[in-house]
């Protein structure tokens, strides 16, 4: 947490830093009288000097004195009782002495330190001891309640109505402390004539470390006028250590305490300390306008309450927790539904948005894949995000980082603190740069004013003394500036669960895909077996055909008239016709069969023998072959990369109009992508008649043709089909580039 100390801070710092005992003042508050005694003896080591005024004893006739001089001889004996145990069950021991003719009654209450019993009196009205049953019958109905209300909330408020229902104090507030120990008021109940101070905050410095630990080890304190004199104690003997007053009930306040509580306008207080897994937790701070004073018994409730306050409150607080937990995981789970059901992501994420945003708390996010950034709530822009994140994965631990001072630790975040002070990253993908960020804002960009608090006090002339509530959020402001609320643990753990999630419905795809291509490989398996049964079946019937229309030409030509003879021509042209489409279909089911012998090719070689053939075959030897540059050796099976050659410039030369027929083959300038070497591109170019781009995707297709049967030799529409069949199967690619009426240009690769 950054604290920025303004110079206020700084002067106010010092005042705590005072040299006053908090735990040792050697003074008490006047409205009681304080005895100190040696456990080991029971002599009397220490008074209060007030002692001769309120019970008629001059010091000096009390010190070294055995305390029986105070106490009555079933007192003693119920007090030495106590010694090894604690004194809780005889508080209050009611005394009575006689002054001035008058009888006074007294509250003796005791407890124990290392080195003395503490035995302290405060008047009281009557002799009568309370019972437990009127005890029961004052928290009673305070208990009932606190057992039925239903939230944190609504419990500390019950509980702050109840204590001021018992006291009848001005204002009572639960005070909340937080990580770094500054206030929070989480419930109040008052006049209507004061101002509210729900939901105010509190710089830590208000209640010093000092008296933090104080607070923890004392019972319930009383301070019933803040304007009193303080009455020292004396001691038989000089050389006396201080006594330990840390649990008494009438020690001295520091006068820095009392000066807060000045400023406040407040006269009287009490506060009772709430302690929550062996830590002050809190407190229950209760102010009077006006000095009030409360008595033994009402503060034994008080303090009751506050103990019962405490148990429930754990369980209070779990229940807090553990709801948030549910609502987190009720919300991740609608959110993995959508994922699961969309194809896309990212907008399954961002939509609707405020749901990624309550995941973990937050009011802003960004969704980033690669270059991609979306947005969602309140966040830095696009480029600062960008540049945030190169940061962010350089400090990401086991794919998570977090912070709420974002700006300390990486300066250029000091530009949108107001909006991201606090920052949650979660890689999901290192490999495809997939992440997620949540944004905070500074904290004092979230805290609501709960109501308008006290005018400011008037301040002394350094400042540094005069705190009122204003004032003291104005400190607490500054010590929280660059800094957001923190990432609670149950939002943390919200962010990994997302990203479990994500990565497992990521790698359940790719599983889904894996299965699906085994299984469309299977049947295309089972398709190409079929393909080449049902042609390799039809071949003979076909031949049957065949032969018999051939022979009915031949046996019966006289007897037949000349439309007959036409019909049986036609019938022998078209089975030549089917067995050629039935060959190239043979052809293509066999490849997909067949298991792939690759070894180094010289592929000039084969080139040679494919024009060498072509030369042969073809009747207009009207064409230039180019050939710019040698193939050199490739990895590859050798008839089917002599097939390939020779269906692309068979086609090069058969589509081809020109009068001085041109065919290029050649490899591209290699290329370099992504520091990979990419794989070698071959290319047969011609200046052919061209494909019309429209077309040029179907030309792959089986037994597709772009132009009538006897046009441009013909053909059965397979040669290209197979030609992409063949480069596929060596992992490679085939695509054209062509301009309409100027020329064609096929480039193929024989790997990836
Ligand atoms: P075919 O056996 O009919 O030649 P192909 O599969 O080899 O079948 O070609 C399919 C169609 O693609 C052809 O009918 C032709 O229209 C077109 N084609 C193929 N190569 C070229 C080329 N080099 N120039 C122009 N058109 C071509």
């Amino acid at each position: 947490m950054v604290i920025a100390k303004s110079v206020r801070q700084q002067a106010i710092l010092a005042t705590y830093r005072e040299t006053f005992p908090i735990r040792t003042p050697g003074a008490i508050q006047p409205h009681g009288v304080l005895v100190a005694i040696d456990p080991a003896t029971l002599t009397i080591t220490q008074v209060s000097q007030n002692i001769q005024l309120v019970l008629g004893y001059a010091p000096f006739a009390l010190l070294g004195k055995p305390l029986k001089i105070l106490l009555s001889k079933t007192q003693l004996l119920q007090l030495t009782a106590c010694l090894d145990t604690d004194f809780e069950h005889v508080n209050p021991l009611k005394l009575q002495f006689q002054l001035q003719g008058k009888m006074q009654y007294f509250d003796g209450i005791v407890h124990q330190t290392d080195a003395a019993i503490i035995l302290e009196l405060e008047p009281t009205a009557s002799a009568a001891t309370v019972e437990f049953i009127s005890f029961h019958r004052l928290v009673k109905g305070s208990l009932n309640r606190m057992q039925q209300v239903a939230g944190l909330q609504n419990f500390l408020t019950l509980v702050s109505a109840e204590i001021r229902k018992l006291t009848g104090f001005d204002r009572v507030m639960v005070y909340r402390f937080d990580h770094d120990h500054a206030g929070i008021v989480e419930a109040e109940s008052k006049t209507d004539a004061l101002s509210p101070y729900l939901g105010l905050h509190f710089p830590a410095i208000d209640i010093p470390p000092a008296a933090r630990e104080l607070f923890q080890d004392s019972p319930l304190r009383l301070i019933p006028n803040i304007d009193y004199a303080p009455v020292p104690l004396i001691g038989h003997d000089d050389e006396q250590p201080p006594l330990d007053m840390s649990r008494s009930l009438l020690r001295q306040a520091s006068p820095c305490h009392l000066e807060y509580l000045r400023n406040m306008g407040v006269a009287s207080t009490m506060i009772i300390p709430l302690i929550k897994d062996q830590q002050l937790w809190g407190l229950i701070a209760c102010h009077h306008q006006t000095p009030k004073m409360v008595s033994y018994e009402i503060r034994s409730a008080c303090e009751f309450l506050g103990q019962v306050m405490c148990l429930e409150l754990s369980s209070k607080v779990n229940q807090t927790q553990l709801n948030y937990q549910v609502k987190l995981q009720q919300l991740q789970a609608t959110l993995i539904e959508t994922i699961v059901q969309s194809d896309d992501l990212t907008s399954a994420l961002v939509k609707p948005d405020d749901r990624l945003l309550s995941l973990v708390g937050a009011q802003g996010a960004a969704v980033c894949l690669d270059q991609e950034v979306t947005l969602l709530g309140t966040t830095p822009n696009p480029a600062e995000i960008r540049e945030l994140l190169l940061w962010l994965t350089v400090q990401a631990e086991s794919n998570l980082f977090y912070t709420d001072t974002l700006a300390e630790q990486y300066a250029p975040a000091a530009a949108y603190q107001s909006i991201a002070s606090g920052v949650l990253f979660l890689q999901i993908s290192q490999v495809r740069h997939y992440a997620i960020l949540w944004f905070r804002p500074e904290v004092i960009q979230t805290v609501q004013w709960a109501g308008e608090p006290q005018a400011a006090m008037v301040t002394d002339a350094t400042g540094a003394m005069a705190l009122s509530p204003r004032k003291s959020f104005e400190i607490w402001q500054e010590t929280v500036h660059h800094a957001s609320l923190p990432w609670k643990t149950e939002e943390i753990a919200s962010a990994l669960e997302l990203r479990s999630s994500l990565v497992g419905i990521v790698l359940n795809r790719a599983d889904e895909l894996a299965e699906l291509n085994t299984e469309l490989t299977r049947s295309n398996q089972e398709l190409d077996s079929f393909a080449y049964a049902a042609s390799h079946d039809l071949q003979e019937p076909l031949r049957g055909i065949h032969n018999y229309a051939t022979f009915v030409l031949q046996d019966y030509e006289d007897a037949i008239d000349d439309a007959g003879i036409e019909r049986l021509q036609t019938i022998v042209r078209l089975t030549q016709r089917m067995d050629s489409l039935i060959n190239a279909l043979l052809r293509f089911s066999r490849l997909g069969q067949a298991a792939l012998e690759c070894k180094p090719v010289d592929l000039d070689r084969i080139l040679d023998r494919v024009i060498r053939l072509m030369q042969v075959n073809r009747c207009d030897m009207n064409f230039e072959v180019r050939r710019p540059a040698a193939l050199a050796t490739a990895q590859c099976a050798p008839v089917l990369v002599e097939e390939l050659f020779s269906n692309l410039i068979s086609n090069a030369l058969k589509y081809n109009d020109q009068a001085t027929k041109w065919v290029e083959i050649g490899i591209q300038p290699p290329c370099v992508i992504e520091e990979q070497p990419a794989a070698t591109i071959y290319y047969v170019r011609d200046n052919g008649i061209g494909i019309r781009e429209r077309h040029q995707n179907k030309i792959f297709q089986l037994f597709k043709r772009l132009h009538g049967q006897k046009k441009y030799g013909g053909g059965t529409g397979a040669g290209l089909t197979i030609a992409k069949k063949i480069v596929e199967r060596h992992g490679g690619k085939l695509w054209l580039e062509s301009t309409y009426g100027q020329g064609s240009t096929f480039y193929f690769t024989l790997g990836q």
